[in-house]
């Protein structure tokens, strides 16, 4: 990608501490480029008004574009239908949602849930809920050095009491891009449901939830240049069907009176009270600004500028990468010599770099690794060689003013 696609991020034309901005925290959030925040800016200046329930002009023009944004998720991520989509407000509520559901219908004392060392906390902390509610059990995948998960213990920890595998597509510290496919597969042979949580792997893959077949597929928007507030939930329409309401009050009823209240259907049962409309809108422009660029092209650059980052930093001596999987996205942790993440991302800081540092959310990740944290660089399609060179001899230069 070139610097002209940064142009586009009004963002990233800043100074900090007087030094050009170097945003290298896209695990985090991406930016947004301008036609997103026009997208946004647009809807609330022309046709900002509730959605489904109003006869008036506004109302039927903003319900026509938030149910647009859910047709170009399906066609953007391949489902059979579009009620198979739900906005939610990301990743973690997504997850919550079905966690919740299964705790209410599906688990039982003495169940199992499968999860992998390598979670977000949101991928464990709503399963370690529910089991706890319901008498059940979480069950740990194990990963090797590199980060890599180990497919015969993966498949050794089913038993009949498993009830769902919730499984990272792509680590947001290590960047292992985990065998989804082979995964879904595996729990599939054993009758078993799966969610994958797709933080990271919506930026860092091609998703098609027909083709991976797997039963939950969930995303932020933030993490794909839209706006933050504005995420997906993916079910397949039986397990959708299955679940219960996960919050209640206006919009996902069907009728209500005080002796009984029965539920609206697919996906709105889901979608509670009013919805984020101007984030659907911004997620759309964000998927067209996608398309527009080309997602093979967009992966092209990640993976040329991560292979150029982890070959330029080999220069430093005292480098310790966490995480080397053989399948990976464009995220690079990493340690310097013995010295503390967060020294290192503050120093960075004040060169105008943005990194993040700690434990990323992932606690357990940590403990495996026998570490307190890491510093990560994550990219994006705007950044550039220019930029990882300077990180680079920024990196250098930390080394002597630490040692
Ligand atoms: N899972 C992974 C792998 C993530 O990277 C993140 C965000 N860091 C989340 C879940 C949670 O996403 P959100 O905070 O947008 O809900």
């Amino acid at each position: 990608m070139t610097e002209k696609i940064k142009d586009e991020f009004p963002i990233l034309q800043q100074h900090v501490y007087e030094k050009p901005l170097i945003y290298l925290d896209n695990a985090a959030t991406t930016q947004k480029p301008a036609s997103v925040l026009t997208a946004v800016t647009e809807y609330y200046q022309t046709i900002n008004s509730n959605v489904h329930r109003g006869v008036h002009h506004l109302s039927v023009l903003a319900t026509e574009a938030y149910e647009d944004t859910r047709t170009t998720i399906q066609q953007f991520i391949g489902a059979k239908h579009s009620h198979e989509i739900v906005f939610t407000r990301g990743t973690t509520e997504a997850i919550n949602l079905v966690a919740n559901g299964f705790a209410n219908t599906i688990l039982k004392k003495d169940d199992e849930i499968i999860v992998s060392t390598m979670e977000h906390h949101s991928n464990i902390v709503p399963w370690q809920l529910a089991a706890e509610r319901c008498g059940a059990k979480l069950k740990v995948i194990p990963i090797d050095e590199n980060g890599e998960i180990d497919p015969i213990a993966y498949q050794n920890l089913f038993s009949p009491k498993t009830k769902i595998v919730a499984i990272t597509h792509v680590s947001n510290v290590l960047g292992t891009i985990n065998p989804i496919k082979d995964m879904i597969k595996t729990a599939h042979e054993h009758q078993v449901p799966i969610l994958i949580d797709g933080a990271q792997g919506i930026k860092s893959t091609k998703v098609n939830v027909q083709d991976l077949d797997c039963d939950f597929y969930c995303f932020s928007g933030h993490k794909i240049y839209a706006p933050m507030g504005i995420g997906i939930l993916y079910g397949k329409e039986k397990y959708l069907e299955q679940l219960p309401p996960y919050q209640c009050g206006g919009e996902m009823i069907k009728n209500v009176s005080f002796e009984k209240t029965t539920f609206n259907t697919l996906p709105f049962k889901f979608e509670a009270g009013t919805p984020n409309v101007g984030g659907a809108i911004g997620l759309k422009a964000a998927i067209d600004f996608i398309l527009k660029i080309g997602q093979d092209q967009l992966l092209a650059h990640d993976n040329m500028l991560l292979k150029y980052t982890e070959e330029k930093m080999q220069e430093i001596e005292g480098i310790r990468f966490i995480g080397q999987a053989k399948d990976k996205a464009a995220v690079i942790s990493f340690l310097l010599d013995k010295n503390h993440p967060a020294d290192v991302g503050t120093l960075l800081d004040t060169m105008g770099i943005a990194v993040r540092t700690g434990h990323h959310c992932a606690e357990p990740l940590m403990n495996r690794y026998q570490i307190p944290g890491t510093v990560r660089v994550s990219l994006a399609v705007y950044n550039t060689k220019n930029e990882i060179d300077k990180l680079v001899e920024a990196l250098k230069k930390i080394k002597i003013m630490l040692s």
